[in-house]
């Protein structure tokens, strides 16, 4: 017959792209989740007019905002890898490690979908 859909050993990157996608979407989620927390946080401490930086819950607001700015940091690093990852995508070069050029095994790719390294090379 020859006219099955089969997917192909190199690159089913159409599901990769899906995947990519949905975690980006998943990642930008959370970005927003925690600057709204921050703006959130910012705006209680300037509505209640704490500018005691002594003051006991002034100090967990910092400390709650800072966390929060880490996390959207954190996912920010995620969401550029992710991107950077569709690119290769389209570029045709999505899969293969940096270092020795040899296809990333699907099941790594499964767990890192933007992984640039086998696992060889990613350490
Ligand atoms: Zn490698």
């Amino acid at each position: 017959m020859g006219s099955e859909p089969r997917p192909s050993p190199a690159g089913s990157h159409a599901d990769a792209e899906a995947r990519l996608r949905s975690r980006l979407a998943e990642v930008e989620a959370r970005i927003t989740a925690q600057r709204a927390v921050v703006d959130g946080i910012v705006a209680s401490v300037r509505g209640e007019n704490v500018d005691d930086e002594h003051d006991p819950e002034g100090a967990t607001l910092a400390w709650e905002r800072q966390q929060a700015a880490a996390l959207a940091a954190e996912a920010a690093v995620e969401r550029d890898e992710l991107r950077a990852a569709l690119d290769r995508v389209g570029a045709g070069t999505y899969g293969f490690c940096e270092v020795c050029g040899r296809a990333i095994p699907a099941g790594r790719l499964e767990v890192r979908p933007a992984a640039t390294r086998c696992v060889e090379h990613a350490r």
